[in-house]
């Protein structure tokens, strides 16, 4: 089977899309954070996303696509955190109806904030039920289009408007840190990358409880492992996708894993002294440069921040048990 991967053509035609829906988000530096690791940092900010997450992008992009027949009968998407939110505010921002599959033990906050973007939500059991079948017996009985979280050419080419602006805001950059989960959001960025900044290092990071995607990499097929245990829930996917993995093997140039340790540490930093509340998986790029600041004395790096969405309860125990 021979896939046609999405091109920075795609990147470029998503930017348009996006115009005037998406949030341009802010890069920010921190002296500090310069000094720490004696290199000059460029963070960009998809916390501040609409919905807290750059997820946003590739949802609103997939939806924008839709035709006449796709709109009217609606979008179905799985998903427990920030793809549900995305899919649903882009629905209603296009007024497509949107069925989300969620499972039953989910936050009763992201129910409630997906059925008040209007979304239809489906509960199930994920110990008994499989939300895929679920989301393609729904797809098929009601002809709805289902959105995948990260292994569709529309997702993955939003997704990489995000280091579109990063690099069109900073010049070229020596090296790269994004959050790897399934890799619509990694792909994306070594699209626009390899376009915009040739030279440019990019690194995926995943939590080590789930590096199936440093192992895919290295292996060069898609490994799948269970669930992995780790508080990145953002990165807790059990594979790469097709697309992701295509496009990863081709343009980045390493995956790298950090600890959940690690990554409380960077929720503190980014707390304490840029103000600013990331969630424990938008916190992988930072971890992971830093534990490579050897290597990156002098250089310009961009790092990725990809959400903040955490619940409050959650963020201060983890803060507290990190002080
Ligand atoms: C989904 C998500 C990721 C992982 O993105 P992929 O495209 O699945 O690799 C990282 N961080 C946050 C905040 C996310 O919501």
């Amino acid at each position: 089977m021979t896939l046609t991967l999405p091109t920075y053509a795609d990147v470029c035609a998503a930017a348009e899309r996006l115009e005037g829906h998406a949030h341009r988000t802010p890069v920010l530096s921190s002296r500090t954070a310069d000094r720490e690791l004696g290199a000059q940092l460029f963070f960009k900010c998809e916390n501040l996303q609409r919905v807290g997450a750059f997820k946003f992008r590739g949802a609103f992009n997939a939806l924008a696509r839709f035709d006449a027949r796709q709109r009217a009968a609606g979008v179905v998407a799985y998903s427990s955190g920030n793809h549900a939110q995305a899919v649903a505010l882009s629905a209603s921002l296009l007024g497509i109806p949107a069925t989300i599959v969620m499972p039953q033990d989910a936050p009763a906050s992201k129910v409630a904030a997906t059925r008040g973007y209007g979304a239809t939500v489906v509960l199930y059991d994920r110990y008994t039920e499989d939300r895929e079948q679920i989301g393609r017996e729904l797809a098929q009985r009601h002809g709805l289009t289902l959105i995948p979280p990260y292994d569709h050419p529309d997702v993955i080419a939003g997704q990489g408007t995000a280091v579109k602006e990063l690099l069109e805001d900073t010049g070229p950059l020596d090296a790269l840190f994004v959050c790897l989960g399934g890799g619509g959001l990694l792909s994306g960025s070594a699209l626009a990358a390899r376009a915009l900044a040739p030279g440019c290092k990019v690194y995926g990071v995943e939590p080590e409880a789930g590096n199936d995607g440093q192992q895919s990499f290295r292996s060069g097929a898609i490994v799948h492992i269970d669930t992995p245990q780790t508080i990145a829930d953002g990165a807790q996917t059990q594979h790469l996708g097709q697309y992701t993995f295509g496009i990863i093997r081709r343009d980045v140039d390493d995956v790298l894993t950090v600890s959940d340790a690690a990554l409380v540490e960077e929720m503190r930093f980014f707390a304490a002294r840029m103000k600013l509340v990331v969630e424990p998986t938008g916190c992988l790029g930072l971890a992971a440069a830093r534990a490579m600041k050897d290597q990156l004395q002098g250089k310009r790096v961009g790092v990725l921040i990809s959400g903040g969405n955490v619940d409050m309860a959650r963020y201060a125990a983890l803060l507290a048990k990190g002080a």
